[in-house]
C-alpha cells in the first residue's frame, strides 16, 4: 500500500483530530512533570493544521507533511511549537520528490525528524523528551523498510509506546520536569505521549 498526496493529507487531518481528542490526557500528563500546558497547545497547533489542510490540494507529501509543520510552528509558540514543527518539517523535506508515501518514506520521514529535533533541542534518546518515543519508532522505521505501510506503521506505533513506557523510568534532563529529579519517576514524558497518538492514528488510517 502506499499512499497519495490526498491520502497523506487525509491521515494528517485524521491525526489532528486524534490530538484534539486527547487534549485532556496530555494536558494530564504534562501536569504530572510539567506546567500542564502541552495538551492545550498541541490543540492549538492541530487546529492550524487542519485550517491548513482542509483546502489543500497537495501535489506531494512533502506539501503535505511541510505545511502540518509550519501550522505547529507558527500557532503554538513555545519550545514543544519549535520542535513538533521540526518533526514535520524536516521529515517532510526529506521526502521531496517521492509520488507517494510507502514504508520507506515512513523511515525517510522519521529518521530526518528525529535528526531535526535532536540538532535543535540538543537532547538525546534517555533525556524523557519525545525523542524517547521518537528514536525506537525511527530505529524500528528503518527494520521495517521492505514491509508493507500496514506492517511498518503497526510495529513503528509499538516501537513508540514501548519507548514512551521506557520514559517512565527516566529522570528528565530538558524543560520543566528537569527541575523534579527523582520525582519524575513513574511518569512518562508528556511529548512522548503525543508521538504515540500521532502514530497510532496513522497505524489506524491505513488499517482502516
Ligand atoms: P513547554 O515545555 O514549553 O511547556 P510543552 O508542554 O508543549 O512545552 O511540551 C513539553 C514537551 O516538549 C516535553 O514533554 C518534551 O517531550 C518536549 N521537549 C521539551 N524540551 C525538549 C528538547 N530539548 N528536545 C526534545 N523534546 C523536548
Ligand atoms: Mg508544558
Amino acid at each position: 500500500m502506499e499512499l497519495k498526496p490526498n491520502q497523506v493529507r487525509l491521515m494528517m487531518l485524521q491525526v489532528a483530530d486524534a490530538i484534539i481528542a486527547a487534549e485532556p490526557m496530555l494536558s494530564q500528563a504534562d501536569r504530572d512533570l510539567g506546567d500542564g500546558d502541552h495538551g492545550l497547545g498541541m490543540k492549538r497547533g492541530m487546529e492550524a493544521v487542519k485550517a491548513q489542510l482542509e483546502p489543500m490540494d497537495p501535489a506531494t507529501v512533502e506539501q503535505v507533511f511541510v505545511a502540518t509543520g509550519t501550522a505547529m510552528m507558527t500557532s503554538m509558540g513555545g519550545a514543544s511549537g519549535a520542535l513538533f514543527g521540526t518533526v514535520y518539517r524536516a521529515g517532510g523535506k526529506a521526502l521531496a520528490g517521492r509520488p507517494s508515501f510507502n514504508a520507506e518514506a515512513l523511515s525517510l520521514l522519521l529518521t530526518a525528524a528525529l535528526e531535526g529535533v535532536m540538532k535543535r533541542g540538543g537532547a538525546k534518546p534517555g533525556d524523557k523528551t519525545m525523542i524517547d518515543a521518537l528514536a525506537p519508532a525511527a530505529e524500528k522505521a528503518r527494520e521495517s523498510t521492505a514491509l508493507s505501510l500496514t506492517e511498518a506503521l503497526t510495529a513503528v506505533a509499538a516501537a513508540a509506546e514501548s519507548g514512551k513506557e521506557a520514559s517512565k523510568a527516566m529522570i528528565a534532563q530538558f524543560g520543566r520536569a528537569k527541575t523534579l529529579g527523582e520525582a519524575c519517576l513513574g511518569f512518562p514524558d508528556a511529548g512522548a505521549c503525543s508521538v504515540v497518538v500521532m502514530l497510532n492514528t496513522m497505524r489506524d488510517f491505513v488499517l482502516a
